[in-house]
């Protein structure tokens, strides 16, 4: 907190810009492969002084979740090396923040222990948090998950109106399977937890439902 403004009595709240440039400055500096083991230090400890005075549920979730990482010897791998690689390619994320936030919601990786590793101590740190925030955290990741789903959806009329009608129940999501035999999209509500999981474990294969029209395994829903 910094001293009240000029002349005012309102507390000034000093995150945002300095934080955001010692991570970026961590992640520069790893670069250096020499170097990069004390980055990432620095980096978990500039990632857990950024939460907010009244925290986001995701920056409570990330908070738990990067100490297990530590705990088990791989933040730098979950957390750090994904940070620096969107650096290096070509990345949508244009934000430090988005950077960090695209780190919550899937991890791809091809080696299986690592990402039952992962699963495992991502529902570990969720079954800890209270009911509020797993609620809150869960909603927040659902509207993410559904509005990648809107851009993509086939019929994004009947998708739209199908998502609104169940908007309030966070630990369902709405998505939309396309019939690649009836060349259709048809929405449907899938459990939150079942497809995070499933999503982790087959990042790269769509998931196959039935067609609820011409009842082949032709319908495909993505994996955001
Ligand atoms: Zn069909």
């Amino acid at each position: 907190m910094a001293p009240a403004e000029k002349g005012g009595t309102r507390p000034v709240q000093l995150y945002g810009y300095t934080e955001d440039g010692l991570l970026l400055k961590c992640l520069i500096e790893s670069f250096d492969q020499n170097r990069r083991e004390q980055a990432y230090s620095e980096a978990y400890d500039v990632l857990q002084s950024m939460l907010s005075i009244e925290p986001a549920s995701y920056e409570i979730f990330h908070s738990s979740i990067y100490k297990k990482f530590k705990a088990r010897g791989v933040f730098g791998e979950f957390i750090m090396d994904r940070l620096r690689e969107s650096l290096e390619s070509y990345s949508e994320i244009k934000t430090l923040g988005e950077l960090r936030y695209s780190s919550l919601i899937i991890f791809h990786t091809n080696d299986a222990a690592k990402g039952r590793l992962y699963l495992d101590l991502w529902n570990e740190t969720f079954k800890e948090m209270s009911p509020n925030v797993q609620e809150l955290l869960l909603f927040d990741m659902k509207l993410e998950i559904e509005r990648r789903m809107m851009h993509r959806a086939m019929a994004p009329q009947k998708y739209e109106k199908y998502r609104m009608k169940f908007i309030q129940d966070s630990s369902w999501l709405t998505m939309e399977g396309y019939c690649r035999n009836c060349n259709l999209g048809h929405p449907l509500r899938m459990q939150f937890l079942q497809y995070h999981e499933r999503t982790n474990f087959l990042p790269n294969d769509p998931i196959i439902y039935e067609c609820p029209q011409c009842k082949n395994n032709s319908m495909h829903i993505p994996t955001f």
